[in-house]
């Protein structure tokens, strides 16, 4: 069963580069998505599935009711692009300027066609239903994830599933990470009012410059000596600006920066800490702050059952050597709302270009991936699916054949 469906994989392929390739020629950013999820949401009707589209603002979500009935499995894939000059050297680069697929949504979106058109030509051998999440925004916060959940998405879905490409792992290697595996991410606004005046009478003002370079200092002793050293977290401060000229000190800097954290608690507590010490540190010069805390994407938190599913999958299907447990990394990802949801696991699969002079980092103006990742996203996803749906049946018959 598995082979006959990974070779039709294998027979539409190409459609999917094309696929991918027109979506990489013309990326869309977060929010503002119009054409792709049009094309999304094209491909899925012409497939027979109950297509919605708007789904949260732009989300595209197909469904496929299995000839039998049984639990229902979401997969996502997301499609917006982001704010980068594509700086490749490929016929297929972006045509717009200044907007390019550099993490690999494009590639996302077109496996998961894939895997939508080969099980839905296999419908009558389906035990249960398949929801396939095609999310707009993932890179930008508050994130589609969050709205498309709020809009429906997950009623029925009983467990979800989501992969990302990695540009620098080998291809087809397969992370996969047990509980914590990506990071809360917040981000922070300090705004400090000093007394500006004349640079050669320093002593008539407030200084906030000083202000705010006692205050950075103070920030690093949050992670170093109040956090308990076995959680994690950053506090980076990423940018400190205020005035311009030589012989003036200004009224105000504005201090910004990010937080990254697992636990809930460090989260909380780190919040409430950089307010105290921007209030305490401000008061002792004689300024005030104004602070602004914004919360992100919660931590990512892959559900033991299901990673350990994926995980034996991944095995079996490319050996052991290509799969391993990975670290927990402080990027973050609105997966994260779904998985608070329905249990669920995000895993990581390998794509990294084949000269080590094409491999980049996500997000950067040269980021590409091997094509070929899309492939073994697509049969991780369709054994994943296979073999839920042939434990956890809940009534119709067993499948004749098992997946292996
Ligand atoms: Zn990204
Ligand atoms: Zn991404």
């Amino acid at each position: 069963m598995k082979e006959k469906l990974f070779s039709r994989l294998e027979e539409v392929y190409p459609d999917l580069v094309a696929f991918r390739r027109d979506l990489h020629m013309y990326p869309e950013l977060s929010h503002t998505e119009v054409d792709t999820p049009e094309k999304v949401a094209d491909f899925l009707t012409n497939l027979g599935l109950e297509v919605k589209t708007g789904v949260g603002g732009r989300g595209v979500v197909g469904t496929l009711k299995g000839s039998n009935p049984g639990k229902t499995v979401a997969l996502r894939a997301d499609f917006d692009a982001l704010p980068i000059q594509d700086e490749k050297d490929v016929e297929y680069k972006s045509r717009v300027p200044g907007i390019m697929h550099a993490c690999g949504h494009d590639l996302h979106t077109a496996g998961l066609l894939g895997v939508a058109k080969v099980l839905s030509e296999n419908r009558e051998t389906l035990a249960g239903n398949v929801v396939f999440i095609h999310q707009f925004a993932e890179e930008v916060i508050p994130g589609g994830a969050k709205f498309m959940i709020e809009d429906g998405c997950l009623d029925d879905v009983d467990v979800v599933y989501g992969a990302h490409v990695s540009s620098t792992d080998s291809l087809g290697a397969v992370g996969v990470k047990e509980g914590n595996a990506m990071a809360n991410g917040d981000t922070f606004e300090i705004e400090i009012s000093g007394k500006g005046g004349h640079a050669a009478s320093p002593h008539l003002g407030i200084d906030p410059l000083i202000v705010g370079s006692q205050l950075l200092l103070n920030l690093q002793q949050i992670v170093s000596r109040q956090v308990d050293p076995i959680k994690s977290a950053v506090v980076s401060v990423t940018s400190f600006n205020g005035g311009e000229g030589f012989n003036v000190i200004p009224d105000k800097a504005k201090i910004k920066g990010t937080v990254r954290t697992f636990d809930d608690d460090v989260r909380d507590w780190i919040e409430e800490s950089i307010e105290k010490i921007a209030v305490s540190t401000s008061n002792s010069f004689g300024a005030s702050v104004k602070y602004n805390y914004v919360r992100g994407y919660p931590a990512v938190v892959n559900h033991p059952e299901e990673t350990e599913r994926v995980k034996k999958i991944a095995i079996d299907l490319f050996g052991e050597r290509m799969v391993r447990d990975i670290s927990p990394q402080m990027g973050m990802e609105d997966f994260a709302y779904y998985l608070k949801e329905v249990p669920g696991t995000f895993f990581w699969v390998g794509g990294a270009r084949e000269e080590p002079s094409e491999v980049y980092p996500h997000h950067h103006p040269k980021f590409n991936v091997q094509e070929k990742a899309m492939m073994y996203i697509g049969k991780l996803f369709i054994s994943t699916v296979l073999d839920y749906l042939s434990n956890k049946k809940s009534q119709g018959l067993r499948q004749k054949e098992s997946s292996k």
